[in-house]
């Protein structure tokens, strides 16, 4: 069977935009977390499972809820919302440059060890 050429180039195109949807879901999750992590911190250091309404948050101490209810409940905010972002954004950050760089560790690794049987 004959394939086209603009055949071929759809259907790249369209795995390609598959890889770009996969890559912009991880990315969000990524970014999901940050954000819970950022907020179950401040509300901890502010000491919030204290008036919590779940039971689990005053239990273990910190903010454990299924939802954020120790950073959303207050009487004062935990911190400005721009501040938070940018707290927020620099987690994500951290985060992505730690990945990259535990990336190009293992492929040099991998290059070390396929380098070794080399004559
Ligand atoms: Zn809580």
């Amino acid at each position: 069977m004959d394939i086209s050429r603009e055949d071929r180039r759809q259907l790249a195109e369209r795995r390609r935009n598959a890889e770009q949807a996969e890559a912009d879901a991880a990315s969000d999750a990524l970014y999901a977390q940050c954000v819970e992590e950022v907020k179950r911190e401040l509300a901890n250091d502010a000491g919030r499972f204290r008036i919590c309404p779940y039971k689990a948050c005053r239990r273990s101490r910190r903010c454990a809820g299924p939802q954020l209810l120790c950073h959303a409940l207050y009487r004062r905010p935990l911190m400005s919302f721009a501040l938070e972002q940018i707290v927020i954004d620099d987690l994500y950050w951290e985060v992505i440059e730690q990945e990259l760089e535990a990336e190009a560790e293992a492929e040099a690794e991998a290059a070390a060890e396929s380098g070794e049987g080399a004559p």
